[in-house]
């Protein structure tokens, strides 16, 4: 498999657990994103802010 093509959507390392994930927002992985949206605590507050501010509040 060729890996020499930037143009697509490569996997990246989430920030939060550090795993690499090809599904993430604004840094999380869609792990992360879900177990924040349980949690409904700070994390959560502090990415949905980024979110935000990355794509606008709608
Ligand atoms: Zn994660």
């Amino acid at each position: 498999m060729a890996d020499d093509d930037t143009s697509t959507a490569l996997p990246q390392t989430c920030v939060r657990c550090g795993q690499v994930a090809l599904l993430r927002i604004v840094g999380r992985c869609g792990d992360c994103i879900g177990t924040l949206g349980l949690a409904g605590g700070e994390d959560y507050a502090a990415w949905r802010a980024e979110v935000k501010a990355e794509f606008g509040a709608k």
